[in-house]
């Protein structure tokens, strides 16, 4: 079966702006940036969506957002605000099956979103 392609990344088979990684998560560059910041933070565990996450995987899910607030204070922005997206399925429009948080930030964002 052919990998995802964030399965790909995590495993550096193909190229990605890494901003952070440890034993169970990365962190990059989205290629398609929606904010002056914009990072995608992913398990290396492939889980399709928050969905699939067992209650034994838990601990990755606070994992990965203690990694986004990081990020948040490594970039800059932690003090004037960020957004952290967890698309789920189709009405989310998620579009890439493998588990990420999104992180934006760097500008004012709307809400409700779209
Ligand atoms: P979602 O709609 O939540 O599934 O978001 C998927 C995100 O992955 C989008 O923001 C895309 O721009 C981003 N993306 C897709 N392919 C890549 C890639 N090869 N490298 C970095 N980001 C990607
Ligand atoms: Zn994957």
């Amino acid at each position: 079966m052919e990998e995802c392609i964030f399965c790909q990344i995590a495993a550096k088979k193909i190229p990605a702006q890494l901003v952070y990684e440890d034993a169970e998560l990365v962190a990059f560059e989205d290629i398609k940036p929606q904010a002056p910041i914009h990072i995608l933070i992913i398990p290396r565990e492939h889980f399709p969506s928050l969905n699939e996450v067992p209650e034994e995987k838990k601990s990755i899910l606070g994992r990965a957002l203690l990694v986004a607030r990081q990020i948040a204070q490594e970039k800059g922005i932690a003090d004037s605000g960020y957004r952290i997206v967890l698309n789920t399925a189709r009405d989310s429009g998620q579009e890439v099956f493998h588990l990420h948080f999104h992180l934006l930030g760097g500008r004012r964002m709307s809400w409700p979103p779209g």
